[in-house]
């Protein structure tokens, strides 16, 4: 009863963020304790790796935001980071810990420092555009950063603290996402957008994608389906997968205990991560 008294409660707007789409690919039983359940205040609890990237991009914000350009530079990009570290200290199991992903917080922000622009003057930093594309879905996300191109479009930029995937077997997805916030500031910023960039801040590596309409319009229109078999679903069946380590919600799932508990029988090393 309560299911489905949740399930009718979450149908009536669907709100289609590129987490929230990926996610229910990802495990749909993650996706219902998360999005059906809403269980995340009662799961939920701060993680070193995340902790350490929401560092990362709120020091990265403030170096766009609130530093003229020509006074940003290597040093004032630590010291924000630092700063930010500062309030926030939770997530780390030991001090050792927390000064582990200290030191591979501010190798990014060195790395960054070193293969980005400091001068740029970006169009929109931290930026949380809505679009509804139909009667009942709004799409909604938060775009890191807009630049402007040399040709006159605009380019989005997307942060990830973690290095970038090998191989290209899940560039599809990367792309869907950046696609999607590439819609989303075309849409809030009214100006053509032509390029989406990801800067994978743990290796500098980048990856970068073109759009035009047609590119935007497949990406509208990759949506409605997704969303069509989310609202359709009634078994949320897990899919446990090494990610299942990360779940806050592993307790609640005997399939993901299952598969980490094979997986550790047979020495698999831990998943490459942060
Ligand atoms: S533990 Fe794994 S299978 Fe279970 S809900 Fe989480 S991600 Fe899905």
């Amino acid at each position: 009863m309560a299911l489905r008294a949740s399930i009718t409660a979450y149908r009536m707007r669907f709100r289609a963020s590129p987490s929230k789409l990926l996610l229910f690919r990802q495990c749909p039983r993650r996706y219902r304790f998360e999005h059906v359940d809403r269980l995340a205040p009662l799961y939920r609890r701060p993680r070193a790796p995340l902790v350490m990237g929401a560092h990362v991009h709120e020091a990265l914000r403030r170096l766009y935001a609130e530093i003229p350009p020509d006074e940003r530079s290597p040093a004032i990009a630590e010291r924000l980071l630092r700063n930010v570290w500062r309030r926030q200290r939770v997530g780390f199991s030991s001090v050792e810990e927390e000064r582990e992903y200290g030191r591979r917080a501010l190798a990014m922000m060195r790395r960054f420092c070193a293969l980005s622009d400091l001068r740029a003057r970006p169009l929109a930093i931290e930026r949380t555009e809505q679009l509804a594309i139909d009667p009942g879905i709004v799409l909604v996300g938060r775009i890191d950063r807009v630049d402007g191109c040399g040709d006159g479009s605009l380019h989005v930029i997307d942060y990830k603290a973690g290095r970038r995937p090998a191989g290209d077997e899940s560039r599809r997805d990367r792309a869907f996402q950046v696609g999607i916030y590439a819609c989303l500031a075309e849409a809030g910023l009214r100006h053509a957008v032509t390029r989406g960039r990801i800067l994978y801040l743990a290796d500098g590596l980048r990856e970068d994608f073109d759009f035009d309409r047609k590119a935007h319009e497949a990406t509208l229109d990759e949506i409605r389906p997704r969303v069509a078999e989310i609202l359709g679903e009634r078994a949320f069946a897990p899919r446990p997968g090494p990610f299942c380590r990360h779940c806050d919600y592993l307790a609640l799932c005997a399939e993901g205990r299952g598969y980490l508990d094979a997986r550790s029988g047979c020495g698999e090393a831990a998943p490459r991560g942060f």
